[in-house]
């Protein structure tokens, strides 16, 4: 008889779990393409939830949702989703936050799991957010003035973990990407306030406030008309843009001479007949379409200096360009020397260059950039910060992903960087690429208010330090802001 109480509802569980498992694929397909005419992914979780609600009582709903905890690794995201979801209805706010942390940590590109998340935490049935109020009267200029390529063949308008639905694929005409219907719906998401493709956690012009009104953010006459015909009380349904990006984002080739724990599990470097592939790709269609770019950065994926198809891509476009200072160079800085500087001939070519360095000392950047030396960074630095001082490039910023390895160097890295002649810092929270597991991401995260540093690390952020208008608090700033509220009490 104990027996059967104990096993009946695992075997329910179990019967619910394989019925909601089903729906994962669907959930995945509408979340990568939100005007398939299909159920939004918000619906197909409502209606997944709902069906919870029915088969389970709120005191089985429990024991369901700790069943789903014990072994969240082999449970579908929307199953975890919907279950969070069934949580926040019956207003039990603790696990419904513990089980959209179950897919954040494991799928950065999940909004949903984050809005769950952010709702139970204010205890909000309805999932709205403080933020959404904000977001009504704000502008961003990205998805009527920037692409960005992606190594796995598709192209969104800015960062995947921001804004995770593509607008299309690389090998398609760029000009039909840049107003495919997906990115059409992307401009009108922003047009009218309600940002559902942009993530509230990553993306740093939401969660550092630094998105302003529409006529506060010198968006182009073509843009201003399209807003202003689509705030008249007739609204226009032209989305479609004649102008070409102002800016491009070349990320879609992930080599790299480094293999950072955060990013990879092993150094990736792609053959000769795929980088030949590439050379031809970007030359052939893009190089038109992003004649008028006035920025093209290299790279968000890899290291520029350690690709042979962003090495060829960088030698033809300093041999053929004329106009000064276009390309932005994002690197982990140990390739980027004088030697390189000049083989490249890169003097006037350099608007900014952004090093991603994640520590203040030698001992922990051996470890979160596996495959790195000290000593050869610092000794770039000096160059680049001296280039920097003497007007060859008008940028030198140092980024710095905080994770449990590294948090405690958060200030002395600011120094660091002034030190060196950077000036600008920039920090983000640690982001699952796939390379951890859910509890190495979950031992890893010391954002999650949950992580038992995270008082410690609310303490560092109130340093001094940081105050500086050099540093970029980047998807930091809402914990700087709670350290900040915290200090004053
Ligand atoms: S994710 Fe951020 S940068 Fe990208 S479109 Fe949305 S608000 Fe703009």
């Amino acid at each position: 008889m104990e027996a059967e109480r104990i096993e009946e509802p695992t075997a329910r569980f179990q019967k619910t779990a394989d019925f909601l498992n089903a729906g994962n694929t669907a959930y995945l397909d509408a979340r990568r393409n939100p005007v398939s005419g299909k159920k939004t992914a918000r619906d197909l979780i409502a209606a997944a939830a709902d069906e919870i609600g029915s088969t389970l009582s709120a005191r089985l709903l429990q024991g369901f949702g700790e069943w789903l905890l014990n072994d969240a690794g082999k449970v579908s995201i929307s199953t975890l989703n919907a279950a969070s979801l069934a949580c926040i209805q019956v207003e039990n706010w603790d696990l419904a936050k513990r089980l959209a942390n179950a897919v954040n940590s494991v799928d950065h590109h999940d909004l949903l799991a984050q809005r769950l998340h952010d709702a139970a935490a204010i205890e909000s049935s309805d999932l709205s957010l403080p933020v959404d109020d904000w977001l009504k009267d704000k502008f961003c200029k990205a998805p009527f003035e920037q692409i960005e390529t992606r190594a796995n063949e598709t192209v969104h308008f800015c960062c995947s973990a921001w804004q995770p639905a593509p607008i299309g694929k690389l090998d398609q005409k760029p000009d039909r990407v840049w107003n495919s219907d997906v990115a059409k719906e992307i401009r009108r998401s922003i047009l009218d306030g309600d940002y559902t493709y942009c993530s509230r956690w990553h993306c740093p012009m939401i969660s550092g406030r630094r998105l302003r009104k529409l006529e506060q953010m010198g968006a182009s006459s073509e843009v201003m008309t399209i807003a202003k015909a689509r705030n008249a009380s007739e609204k226009s349904d032209t989305l479609s843009l004649k102008q070409t990006p102002n800016r491009a984002i070349l990320s879609h080739d992930r080599s790299c001479n480094l293999s950072c724990p955060s990013c990879r599990t092993k150094v990736i470097q792609i053959n000769r007949e795929q980088s030949a592939e590439l050379d031809n790709l970007i030359n052939k269609d893009y190089a038109d379409f992003l004649s008028a770019a006035s920025r093209i950065k290299v790279t968000g994926s890899g290291d520029p200096f350690a690709s042979r198809h962003f090495l060829s891509f960088l030698k033809h476009f300093t041999a053929t360009n004329t106009r000064a200072q276009r390309l932005q160079l994002h690197t982990n800085g140990l390739l980027l020397d004088e030697a390189t500087w000049n083989r490249l001939d890169l003097w006037g070519h350099v608007d900014s260059i952004w090093i991603s360095v994640d520590a203040a000392e030698a001992e922990t950047y051996s470890v979160v950039r596996r495959g790195g030396t000290f000593k050869r960074l610092m000794s770039n630095l000096r160059f680049l910060g001296n280039m920097r001082r003497a007007g060859a490039f008008s940028k030198l910023r140092l980024d710095f992903v905080v994770q449990k390895r590294n948090f405690r160097e958060v200030p002395s890295f600011a120094s660091l960087a002034q030190h060196v002649g950077a000036n600008g810092v920039y920090f983000l929270r640690l982001r699952n690429w796939g390379t951890f597991t859910q509890q190495e991401f979950e031992e890893h995260n010391v954002c999650d208010p949950g992580h038992p540093d995270h008082p410690e690390l609310l303490s560092i952020l109130a340093d001094q330090r940081l105050r500086s208008p050099s540093v970029e608090l980047g998807s930091l700033r809402p914990f700087v802001r709670e350290a900040l509220d915290r200090q004053q009490k």
